[in-house]
């Protein structure tokens, strides 16, 4: 290992094991480096502070926190919703009836609640997409979260493509488990089987049981149905969200 920036990565990793430094790994730092349209004079855009101790050589690597940002904004340009995030805001939501001003406040307040999750059930056209888009994007300006886009049917029959792929399948799960706010857009979209019934059991149970993680769920599934195709999966969505569980407005929802 000759390359100084390894060594140093190499040492603050050591360092992190017995203290509390945040723990890093080399793929994370490589693999998330992406400018993503931020600009960071923390980092100068290099998403890592080097950090020498007092008096030492020892170098500590530390993960700038723009590379939450960065992440998140990868994730929205690969779920191909950075332009839904620019047009979908909750500024443009016409709330001109009693039903749409209920989803926009019950979205208001979930923006400002600490915790929990968002449901919003709804055909498609309904706007759902549009509701839960500005949450996210707005939590991710708001609270600084990492947010991580997840279009079920996508992303879902990737998973069960590459679940062999051990180290790639092994890190995306990790990755949905425990990513502070994941938004999976239109769940069980394209059927939920056994293996859709495992896939998203494993990783909303993980994320029911850390409570710090916020979930935004749209489906074409309201949570009736959930309970029927699974009431484990179905329990757990109506539990976390209650208080922010709606369903969206019937007619398509025009923007201003
Ligand atoms: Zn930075």
């Amino acid at each position: 290992m000759d390359n100084p920036y390894l060594q140093a990565l190499k040492t603050a990793q050591a360092k992190s094991a017995t203290t509390s430094t945040m723990t890093l790994t080399a793929p994370d730092i490589l693999a998330d480096y992406d400018l993503g349209g931020v600009n960071c004079k923390l980092c100068e855009n290099t998403g890592r502070i080097i950090q020498r101790g007092p008096g030492l050589l020892e170098l500590h690597v530390f993960e700038c926190e723009c590379m939450k940002r960065r992440r998140s904004m990868r994730s929205l340009r690969k779920a191909g919703m950075e332009d839904m995030a620019r047009r979908y805001t909750l500024e443009n939501y016409v709330a001109d009836n009693k039903h749409r001003a209920a989803v926009k406040d019950a979205a208001m307040r979930y923006i400002n609640s600490a915790d929990g999750w968002f449901f919003i059930a709804g055909q498609s056209g309904s706007g759902k997409t549009h509701i839960c888009t500005a949450i996210c994007t707005a939590i991710m300006r708001k609270q600084d979260s990492e947010v991580y886009f997840m279009p079920w049917r996508d992303e879902s029959v990737e998973l069960k493509q590459r679940m062999k792929q051990e180290d790639w399948y092994q890190a995306k799960i990790k990755k949905l488990k425990r990513v502070p706010v994941l938004y999976i857009d239109d769940f069980f979209k394209g059927g939920a089987s056994d293996a859709d019934i495992k896939l998203a059991f494993e990783i909303l149970n993980a994320r029911y049981n850390d409570t710090t993680l916020r979930t935004v769920i749209s489906s074409e599934i309201d949570l009736d149905g959930l309970m029927r195709i699974d009431e484990a999966i179905g329990g757990r969505i109506y539990e976390r969200s209650r208080g922010f569980a709606v369903m969206a407005p019937g007619e398509n929802v025009r923007l201003s």
